[in-house]
């Protein structure tokens, strides 16, 4: 039986991550996978429905071009070409990692992984075991899928997950998004972005329940302004098929209300890969069905650790990958650093983005905070304003005792490059007069995070008082 120092099972941005960082420190390393490399992020997440999105940003760009002073007659898309470019996206990408796999000498194991007791992993094909190996070390990565709802069970036709909705061939009239996290807004500014009929329901009182209040409100205010329609405090009790798709009843406070739908999104929360991995004979226990770890991603089984999706929220790749270098390092007895969770960012690429850092206003007043806040508008920024991007927010938390940044929370284009800088600040436990002392470069949109600074403090140059 061919042994490893470590067996990876799952090569998704955790997975392949915490291989690639295990060859580099010089371990014998193998990843099981059952599927895709990449995982979900790369053939299924993060990049193809980015991919699809920006399609639709060129779309939408070029149909308002005459605001720029540039003629574009008939705009039309090819949809099928929007699908085809993020499916082509995504393959390049997934080929990449298995470049990288090969030119870091990393054993790739076709198959589905399952603890096989005395640090062994067999490996399946189907329900038939092809192979079995050994660890030193072993690393639990199979991350989540889809939840279904019952009655909303999908059926590739009318009822999708996320992989349906982005490889379909023909576009919906109408289209039901249930769930208002960050996959379902972002499929419905998709799909709106290219005409189609899109309302949003939430089981919640207010959509992105993650997000700062504020700054989700203003979201709303936006997608609708777009033309989504949104229904909060909102549940589906019956839907059937019928010729046009879907005929759904759905119950809100103020009573019921049938509506028909060509198709339904169903974005409304996950469950971990965890069943079928061999957990049965194994120490390692579970929080709410994922997998419970320490700071350094260990399990209570000694030399199994787990990473990403199927450990804890958030549930994004770079946590993912972030574990994964963590896992490894402890492995290899480096100086490893544990994982800070109050400074994952998070990035919702609707339109607009939305991307925060940190507390929100209410978690920090929550948790004993007297709070500075700071906020700027991108109406007052040079480079919003040349771009035509001038909607937006930027927010920023301090805490009034020590100046420390405790969270950031933006709303506007490309905010999703923007929150690193507050990533970064918090990282080094910036305070407001440190940012204050930074100099942004002119014209960026970088600037409005001097600015929101500046204003929680009513010294903003470019708005006449804060928010
Ligand atoms: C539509 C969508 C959009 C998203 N957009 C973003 C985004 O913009 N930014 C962001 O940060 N996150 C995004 N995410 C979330 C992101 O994809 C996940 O957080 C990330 O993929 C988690 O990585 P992981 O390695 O933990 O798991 P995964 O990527 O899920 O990888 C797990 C891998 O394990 C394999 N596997 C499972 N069981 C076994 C087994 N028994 N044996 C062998 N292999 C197995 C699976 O086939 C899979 O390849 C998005 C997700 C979706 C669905």
């Amino acid at each position: 039986m061919e042994k490893f120092d470590v067996v990876i099972i799952g090569a998704g941005p955790g997975g392949y991550v915490a291989a690639i960082r295990a060859a580099q420190l010089g371990l014998k390393t193998a990843v099981v996978e059952k599927e895709h490399l990449g995982g979900i992020c790369l053939n299924w997440g993060c990049i193809p429905t980015k991919a699809l999105l920006r399609s639709a940003e060129v779309y939408h760009l070029a149909k308002h071009s005459n605001e720029f002073g540039v003629e574009c007659q008939n705009v039309k898309f090819d949809f099928s070409k929007i699908i085809e470019r993020s499916r082509q996206i995504s393959k390049k990408l997934a080929d990449g990692i298995s470049q990288l796999m090969k030119k870091n000498k990393i054993t790739v194991i076709n198959g589905t992984g399952k603890l096989a007791g005395k640090m062994q992993v067999a490996i399946f094909d189907q329900e038939k075991e092809i192979k079995k190996v050994e660890a030193k070390n072993i690393i639990l990565a199979t991350g989540v899928r889809a939840k279904t709802l019952p009655g909303l069970e999908p059926d590739s036709d009318y009822i999708w997950t996320y992989k349906e909705a982005m490889v379909l061939q023909k576009m919906p009239k109408s289209l039901l998004v249930v769930g208002s996290g960050a996959i379902g807004i972002e499929f419905a500014s998709f799909y709106n972005m290219l005409g189609v009929e899109v309302t949003v329901i939430e089981i919640a009182d207010r959509i992105l329940g993650a997000e700062d209040e504020e700054i989700a409100a203003i979201a709303h205010k936006s997608f609708e302004k777009r033309g989504i329609k949104i229904v909060t405090n909102a549940q589906i009790k019956e839907s059937k098929k019928v010729k046009a798709g879907s005929e759904v009843i759905i119950t809100t406070k103020q009573g019921e209300n049938k509506s028909t739908f060509e198709k339904i999104i169903v974005a409304a929360g996950i469950v971990p890969n965890t069943e079928a991995i061999g957990l049965e004979n194994t120490k390692i226990q579970l929080h709410k069905g994922f997998i419970k770890t320490n700071e350094y991603c260990q399990t209570d089984e000694a030399n199994i650790y787990a990473i990403g999706d199927l450990t804890s929220p958030p549930w994004l790749a770079h946590k993912a990958s972030h574990e994964a270098v963590i896992a490894v390092e402890k492995i290899a007895n480096q100086n490893v650093h544990p994982l800070d969770r109050k400074n994952i960012p998070g990035c919702t690429y609707c339109y607009p983005q939305i991307a925060s850092i940190g507390y929100t206003e209410k978690q920090a007043r929550e948790a004993g905070f007297d709070v500075k806040i700071g906020k700027f508008p991108f109406i007052g920024n040079g480079k919003a304003i040349a771009m035509g991007e001038t909607e937006g927010m930027v927010k920023i938390i301090y805490d009034k005792k020590t100046g420390e940044l405790l969270g950031a929370h933006l709303i506007g284009a490309e905010v999703t490059e923007m929150v690193q800088g507050f990533a970064i600040a918090k990282t080094l436990e910036s305070t407001e007069q440190e940012i204050i002392q930074t100099i942004f470069p002119h014209p960026t949109m970088s600037e409005m995070m001097h600015e929101a600074t500046l204003a929680a403090f009513n010294r903003a140059i470019h708005i006449s008082s804060n928010l």
